[in-house]
C-alpha cells in the first residue's frame, strides 16, 4: 500500500496522459483555398476547427466555424474570398507538442477559450502540423479515466 490518497492517485494518472496518446487527425487547408472551399471541407470532414498552411506545409493559421460564419454575412462571394484574409494568424497561434501533457493542452484551451490547439513539430520550414487537440479530444480522455477504474 503506497499511503496515497484518491486524489493523489487520480493526479498521477491524468499527469501520465500525453497529447500524442489522443491527438487526432488534423485537417488542414491551404491559405490560397477560398472560403468556400474552406466551408465545405470543415463540413465533408466533419470538423470544427482547421488549421491552414503555407507552400511548404507550415502552419500559418487556423479558422473556427465563426470566423467562417462571420465571412459569409452578408457576403455572395465565397469563392473570390481566399482564407489566408480572414483567419486567425501566426504568431498568434496557440500550439503544442506531442510529449506535451493533455492537461496542459486542456489549459490552453480554457485560457484562449478556443475550441481547438495544433500539435506541431518544429522543422527548417516552420511549424509542422502532426495532430489536433480538441476539446472532444479532453472529453474522451476524461471519460476513460473514469471508465478505467472498474
Ligand atoms: P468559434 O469561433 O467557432 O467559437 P473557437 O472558440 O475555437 O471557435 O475560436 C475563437 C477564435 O479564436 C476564432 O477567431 C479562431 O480563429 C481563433 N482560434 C481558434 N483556435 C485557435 C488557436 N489554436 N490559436 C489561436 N487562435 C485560435
Amino acid at each position: 500500500y503506497t499511503g496515497k490518497t484518491g486524489t493523489e492517485l487520480l493526479t498521477e494518472k491524468i499527469k501520465q496522459f500525453k497529447v500524442h496518446e489522443y491527438q487526432s487527425v488534423p485537417i488542414v487547408v491551404k491559405e490560397e483555398a477560398s472560403v468556400y472551399d474552406a466551408i465545405s471541407t470543415m463540413f465533408l470532414e466533419d470538423v470544427g476547427t482547421l488549421f491552414v498552411v503555407n507552400a511548404q506545409a507550415g502552419l500559418t493559421g487556423v479558422l473556427s466555424r465563426k470566423d467562417l460564419l462571420r465571412a459569409s454575412i452578408g457576403n455572395q462571394e465565397l469563392d473570390a474570398i481566399p482564407v489566408h484574409i480572414i483567419m486567425s494568424r501566426m504568431p498568434n497561434i496557440t500550439i503544442c507538442y506531442r510529449d506535451d501533457l493533455i492537461i496542459d493542452a486542456a489549459k490552453k484551451l480554457i485560457n484562449n477559450q478556443i475550441d481547438g490547439l495544433p500539435v506541431v513539430k518544429e522543422t527548417d520550414n516552420g511549424k509542422e502540423i502532426v495532430g489536433r487537440i480538441t476539446k472532444t479530444t479532453i472529453t474522451k480522455a476524461f471519460v476513460e479515466l473514469i471508465m478505467d477504474e472498474h
